[in-house]
């Protein structure tokens, strides 16, 4: 899928939750093979509640020394605003399964067979691929393009206003023959 958001931060949090509750489940058994015998119930609690309570101080060092180092930082103050967080941005799989591009530009990137070179750190805002510069023509999906070849005369039209080739089409001014992507 391309141009998806972020995975969740309440999906990476249950799964991380999950994983406390299956270690729980470990403990019992070993404190079973031990001949210690607590309720199950308890093991999970103290489990779920230790990684909870471990990923909350972890999350809140993390976005304070982002803030510390970051927090006048346009460029970190867009980040953040955008859901972008430097914890969940960084856990490994299978807590957070997107990828790089992903966590850091918050869009998943479409699957195609050109990759583009690891320096474009920019994102198309509709299909997700990485492209060069901020202001840039998709090489995707084209978006950003104001420029179009006419199908009847071959003239190069560009577009009077953004997304007016998609939503309205734009007619040639040479041949009368509305241009639409
Ligand atoms: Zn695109
Ligand atoms: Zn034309």
């Amino acid at each position: 899928m391309s141009g998806q958001p972020r995975t969740a931060k309440t999906i990476i949090i249950a799964r991380i939750l999950a994983l406390g509750a299956s270690l729980g489940t470990m403990f019992f058994y070993i404190l079973g093979t031990l001949g210690v015998s607590i309720a199950i119930g308890a093991i999970w609690n103290g489990a779920v509640l230790g990684i909870g309570v471990f990923v909350f101080v972890m999350w809140a060092i993390i976005r304070f020394i982002g803030w510390l180092f970051a927090g006048d930082d346009p460029a970190y103050q867009q980040y953040i605003s955008e859901g972008g967080d430097p914890y969940f941005d960084t856990l490994p799989p299978p807590f957070n399964s997107d990828s790089w591009t992903q966590r850091i530009g918050g869009l998943s990137e479409p699957v195609t067979d050109y990759v583009p070179p690891e320096h474009w750190q920019y994102q198309c805002l509709r299909c997700g691929a990485r492209v060069e510069h901020e202001i840039d023509t998709c090489w995707n999906c084209g978006n950003g393009n104001d420029t179009q070849q006419c199908h009847g005369c071959g003239l190069l039209v560009r577009e009077p206003s953004f997304g007016a080739f998609e939503t309205t089409g734009v007619i040639c001014p040479q041949c009368n023959s509305v241009i639409r992507s």
